[in-house]
């Protein structure tokens, strides 16, 4: 809920967001939390009590211990592939569409934002939507896999030569994508308002892209439900429900 009283900080973000001419977006777990998908920092998320998210996701576990892998990922997948974007996702969609926001960066691995309409989503972690074969590169939509991912716990497996499929996420050890950081760094460069939306800016390097942007001269909305490194150079602190706060930022 939003505190009443606070209306006047919602109302000075509305006027921010609405006023810009390259609005910026830059997403984390905390968007995603209102659809049921747990962000795997925070404490009490049964699924992550029983791996540690360093270990787990991991390019070591993935090549050394598959099964142990896949027992993980296969949980993770099938709780997105239940969930649904949230208001939050859609209010993006929706400023988007209003030729206001240019672009959203995302850490986010579960394909929220597509599926709520936004275009333009870089995503800085990659995606569970698509797999690659380690051994011989083959990919494929991970829905070629669905039925098998969420009957049991046998791994996917290419289809050309029977190697364990990759989801296309970026795991540790791994680095992000050059072409997809290229781009953010260059929507991050030309913002002049930034929105981050449910990310606390702890994942690094990914969270020096709203700083960059911040010290290009962007505007900082913050809507995070706990502090972050950079509130003392937002504008404005939204900690609050993304699903509440972010409609309204919209006009919706
Ligand atoms: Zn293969």
């Amino acid at each position: 809920m939003i505190p009443a009283g606070e209306q006047e900080k919602i109302e000075q973000a509305r006027r921010i967001v609405q006023s810009a001419a390259y609005l910026v977006a830059f997403t984390g777990a905390g968007i995603s939390t209102p659809s049921g998908i747990p962000d795997f920092r925070s404490k009490g998320t049964g699924l992550w009590e029983r791996y540690d998210p360093m270990e787990v996701a991991s390019l070591t576990t993935f090549r050394t211990a598959p099964a142990r892998f896949w027992d993980w990922k296969r949980t993770l997948m099938r709780q997105v592939w239940q969930s649904q974007p949230n208001p939050a996702h859609y209010a993006l969609a929706k400023l988007e569409s209003q030729a206001r926001l240019k672009a959203v960066i995302t850490q986010n691995i579960d394909g929220l934002h597509q599926r709520a309409g936004s275009q333009t989503v870089l995503e800085l972690h990659g995606t569970i939507e698509t797999m690659t074969c380690p051994s011989c590169r083959r990919q494929a939509p991970s829905s070629q896999y669905r039925a098998l991912i969420e009957s049991g716990d046998e791994m996917p497996r290419c289809k050309t030569c029977g190697a364990v499929m990759k989801p296309d996420v970026v795991l540790f050890e791994e680095s992000l994508p050059p072409r997809t950081w290229r781009a953010a760094e260059k929507h991050c460069a030309s913002a002049d308002v930034i929105l981050v939306v449910g990310s606390s800016l702890e994942v690094w390097p990914a969270a020096t892209l709203p700083e960059f942007a911040v010290s290009n001269g962007a505007r900082l909305i913050i809507a995070n439900l706990s502090p972050t490194f950079l509130d003392g150079r937002a504008e404005v602190l939204l900690p609050y429900n993304v699903a509440e706060t972010l409609p309204l930022l919209a006009g919706l």
